[in-house]
């Protein structure tokens, strides 16, 4: 057991965090706890998708959603906006469940569990992949990686690369490869996964894609049929590409090509977007992000708001969920600053 989950478990036995969170309140400091989710689902390693993206089981799920509908007043982006334009304060109590991506979990796990508490949360979606039913590039490297019985893989693409593909290591070897995709400047990752499934052995084929997708991700009636549930539908770029590493034209097609899609099948204005693996960072990311019409940008930089200070509207802070984190831990994250690094940056999709 981890310090912090020592730490949490104490202050949850002896009730010491509703105390922590009305004294952090009578002294004027309100932190705004974000929270990010991305798929609801056993982690029993039953699928060859990426087990990194599972943030929580349906069961833990439905302790958080519990606990945050009694603790804290839920609220979505048009109350984040109206505080940062002054017209209205948060609650005091304020918080935010989000979901990034748009995996098929959120509609038929997420959404009657947040129903069943009153619960509301914000829903970004990377629109390329719901309108062309393609995988996510970590799930498709995931799936080839496992699929694969090669005992060593060759690239030549970006740069020379050899792979040992040990089977007790494979989610190593997974994020070795995804370490690529994020941080190679102006990469073709069409061309790096396509040239990855050959030296693999893996077939691969838009017709496999799809159907992979088909039973993974959401499709547009199933991102509508959230909005129409009341929840927030917001821009997760089109590709999920990481908008440090594109070209301008890149970024802009990731940038205004979401937001044009979501307003086009939502019939709704979209102005907020939650950043790639949370890197919206740079100053020629900020600028492009602002120019595409965003108001609102949410970064995984890990961290509760403190919304009396100066927060940036393009980089409100989220916390990462890990599927070990209990109810009780994540209560004393909420209201204790410094237990909220629940997540190692490896991990972020
Ligand atoms: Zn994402």
């Amino acid at each position: 057991m981890s310090r912090r989950q020592r730490l949490g478990g104490l202050l949850d036995a002896i009730g010491v965090v509703d105390g922590v969170k009305r004294a952090r309140m009578a002294f004027g400091v309100s932190p705004f706890p974000v929270l990010t989710y991305h798929r609801i689902a056993p982690k029993d390693g039953s699928d060859p998708f990426d087990p990194d993206v599972i943030d929580a089981t349906p069961q833990v799920f439905d302790e958080h959603v519990r606990m945050l509908a009694r603790n804290f007043t839920l609220v979505g982006t048009r109350e984040i906006r109206a505080h940062f334009m002054g017209t209205r304060s948060l609650p005091a109590n304020a918080a935010m469940i989000t979901f990034d991506d748009g995996y098929k979990s959120c509609l038929e796990v997420a959404l009657p569990i947040l129903r069943r508490y009153g619960a509301r949360a914000v829903f970004f979606v990377s629109t390329g992949h719901v309108t062309e039913r393609r995988l996510f590039w970590w799930d498709r490297t995931s799936y080839i990686v496992r699929q694969s019985k090669a005992a060593e893989i060759r690239l030549e693409y970006p740069e020379p690369i050899h792979i040992v593909r040990r089977p007790y290591d494979l989610q190593k070897v997974t994020t070795r490869l995804l370490r690529i995709i994020k941080d190679t400047y102006g990469l073709d990752v069409e061309r790096f996964l396509t040239e990855l499934a050959q030296a693999a052995g893996v077939p691969w084929s838009n017709e496999v894609d799809a159907r992979l997708a088909d039973d993974l991700l959401l499709t547009w009636d199933e991102v509508r049929a959230l909005r129409d549930a009341g929840m927030d539908i917001e821009s997760h770029t089109r590709w999920h590409r990481v908008l440090d590493t594109l070209t301008p034209a890149e970024l802009e097609e990731e940038l205004v090509g979401s937001r044009e899609d979501l307003e086009a099948q939502l019939s709704d204005p979209v102005r907020a977007i939650a950043y790639p693996v949370g890197r919206g960072g740079d100053h020629r990311v900020a600028m492009a992000v602002a120019r595409a019409g965003y108001d609102l940008g949410f970064s995984n930089a890990t961290g509760i708001n403190d919304f009396r200070s100066a927060m940036a509207p393009l980089s409100v802070r989220r916390a990462a969920v890990d599927a070990w984190v209990s109810d009780a831990v994540l209560r004393a994250s909420m209201v204790v600053p410094n237990l909220t690094e629940v997540s190692p940056p490896r991990k972020t999709r």
